[in-house]
């Protein structure tokens, strides 16, 4: 299918009106809807994406549908379709042959990448199943044996960024757990726990806690619509102090890709007369080896309900410092090492680019300039002037401290007195900024409220998508210049604006580049994915790797962490060959292919000059 092309005015209007009913409400029916408190700004949210829209709302179809997966005839599939509505009932198998719908963050589909980097039907499944229970997925993964089928499990599928609910291996069935299996399991109060099912977003999690009136908090990341479950086993992260989410997990239930139902941790142990362990939410390892990290960010096996520690409510206070020189990053994070070393910073604060305050005025960028390729500095603090409240500057640093005033009190005048070292630094409390400033989404975020905000910066461009380029690098600001500097040049190179963000531990940080991009302009997109090799291999070039990365580049990120002539890709190769013999669960995912599918074409290795990768998907 070739790229949708600009429309008629008509059409543009068309395409413009968002779905005529309102988003959907977070329900026993609808597990992925936003929850009331949150209805308006999903309203609004919706309304100003949809009036940067210049392509309708679907495509049709140009290839024959359902895409099969490789190795799978028609004949095949149908009958292993069949036997599976028998097992699952028909209502719980969908084929994917109708047009594809990008929808937006709310409304998200579960049959393609809606930001699609390569063509919209390039990344796509044959079909989606809904299991109620952990035997039904156990179910599904014998069929899947039964009929060498390559199946995808998604959790929420809201992975956007890094591939949405798409599967790696074109034409696999995705097994969307989220939609039957939504139910936040159990809450504890009194050791600050829960256990989670794949279909709980942060919003839901938010909610059920609210209900219990117990003062405990979840960590949401920047977007609230995720699932919990989702997001830790692609170890995705949040900015309270249990911001690591995979460090906060406790306890797995996964089902193999045999069909064997394994818990790990102390749930391996049963409780008394049947019951579950009383102790699998609160001590993360089972006696022998510690298994839970193999399945993270790999294929070895379906989750189906995990634990996680809440943190205990507590007094907080956000603030907000801003510097003026685009050199003074080096300095800030020096200056951030010892107090992140010390605990004296309460969270895994920001470092954005002033870029992204104006960004998140959701504006779109045509409004302020017209010229195309990045937009010049001098543009830019032009507009920064103008617009934002704290005036021209470079960088701002979202900060949380926490606990009783006396203790937040001390924190904040070692953290204001270091930082006031860099000249020209300015200090803000929320209270000293309008009410519309992004701060307050940060203070919410910061404190355990999920949130929506943040989607405001993909009005940048028309009808945007984005990827993250994510490395990690010593904190360290030598570090930061390279990184920085080899990001900056590249986006330069290939025509972007670079949005960074450092996320900065004492140890190391998260550089996470935010490329921002019109899903409707192939040229655009071949652009990003020639960026984003460039990237991959120039950081790689430094020492400085993904900490995860789009279904697209999987591949040559996997192959960056190539010590010992890619012993740990072999390691997880044997693993997956052991663990998965026939290869039907997830092939691709985390570079990770089994036996079945190696060496023919499938790896993505290299970006050409098209908008589409060389290799088979
Ligand atoms: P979210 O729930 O945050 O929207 P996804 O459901 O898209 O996240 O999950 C992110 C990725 O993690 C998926 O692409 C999939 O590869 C993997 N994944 C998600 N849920 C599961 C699960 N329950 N078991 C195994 N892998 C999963």
């Amino acid at each position: 299918m070739s790229i949708p092309k600009r429309q008629s005015t008509a059409a543009v209007e068309a395409a413009m009106a968002p779905p005529s009913a309102l988003p959907p409400l977070l329900a026993e029916d609808c597990h992925s809807g936003i929850p009331a408190r949150h209805h308006q700004q999903a309203i609004e949210s919706r309304a100003r994406l949809y009036s940067n829209r210049t392509v309708p709302a679907s495509t049709p179809r140009s290839q024959e549908t359902p895409v099969l997966p490789p190795d799978v005839d028609r004949e095949t599939f149908n009958l292993a379709v069949d036997e599976l509505r028998k097992l699952l009932g028909a209502e719980n198998v969908e084929l994917n042959d109708k047009p594809l719908v990008d929808g937006w963050y709310m409304e998200h589909p579960n049959t393609h990448d809606a930001f699609h980097i390569v063509e919209q039907e390039d990344l796509v499944s044959s079909a989606t199943v809904y299991p109620g229970s952990v035997e039904e997925v156990s179910t599904i993964v014998k069929w899947a044996n039964k009929y060498l089928m390559p199946i995808y499990p998604i959790s929420m599928g809201r992975n956007i960024g890094y591939g949405g609910a798409a599967p790696r291996l074109r034409g696999s069935v995705v097994v969307d757990l989220g939609r039957r299996m939504n139910q936040v399991l159990k809450i504890d109060g009194e050791s600050a726990t829960c256990m989670v099912e794949p279909g709980v977003s942060y919003f839901k999690l938010y909610e059920e806690v609210q209900k219990t009136g117990f003062p405990l908090w979840v960590d949401p990341p920047d977007l609230g619509g995720g699932s919990v479950l989702g997001n830790c086993i692609d170890r995705g992260v949040g900015y309270t102090p249990y911001g690591d989410h995979w460090a906060n997990h406790c306890g797995l239930e996964l089902v193999l890709p045999t069909g064997e139902i394994v818990r790990t941790g102390m749930g391996a142990l049963p409780g008394k007369d049947g019951a579950d362990n009383p102790t699998w939410q609160s001590f993360q390892h089972n006696y022998g080896p510690s298994v839970d990290g193999i399945f993270s960010q790999s294929n070895f096996g379906i989750v189906t309900k995990m634990g996680m520690w809440l943190m205990p409510a507590t007094e907080h206070q956000t603030y907000m410092v801003t510097f003026p020189h685009d050199d003074d990053f080096e300095q800030i994070i020096e200056i951030i090492r010892p107090l992140a070393l010390q605990r004296i910073l309460g969270n895994i604060p920001q470092l954005r680019n002033v870029i992204q305050e104006l960004a998140v005025l959701a504006t779109p960028r045509s409004k302020y300039w017209s010229g195309s390729g990045p937009m010049p500095r001098e543009t830019l603090r032009a507009l920064a002037k103008k617009y934002l409240p704290t005036g021209d500057c470079s960088w701002i640093f979202y900060g949380t401290v926490y606990g009783p005033e006396a203790t937040r009190n001390s924190q904040m005048a070692t953290i204001k007195a270091a930082f006031g070292r860099v000249a020209g630094m300015k200090f803000y409390l929320p209270s000293d900024l309008p009410s519309t400033h992004y701060i307050h989404s940060r203070v919410k975020i910061c404190s355990g409220t999920p949130e929506l905000r943040e989607l405001d910066w993909l009005n940048w461009v028309p009808n945007a998508a984005h990827t993250f380029f994510a490395p990690i690098t010593p904190t360290r600001g030598r570090d930061a210049r390279i990184v920085h500097e080899l990001v900056t040049s590249l986006h330069h190179k290939w025509g972007f604006d670079s949005f960074p963000t450092w996320c900065v531990a004492g140890r190391e940080m998260h550089y996470i580049a935010n490329i921002v991009y019109d899903r409707a302009d192939a040229d655009a997109k071949r652009r990003v994915n020639g960026l984003m090799h460039e990237m991959i291999a120039a950081a790689a070039r430094e020492g400085y790797g993904e900490y995860r990365t789009h279904l697209l580049y999987q591949d040559v990120v996997a192959r960056t962490y190539g010590f010992g002539g890619q012993a740990l890709l072999r390691l997880s190769e044997t693993l997956k060959d052991a663990l998965d013999p026939n290869g039907i669960l997830a092939p691709g995912r985390a570079g990770i292919w089994p036996k079945r599918y190696r060496g023919r074409g499938f790896e993505i290795l290299e970006a050409k000059d098209e908008s589409a990768p060389k290799a088979k998907l």
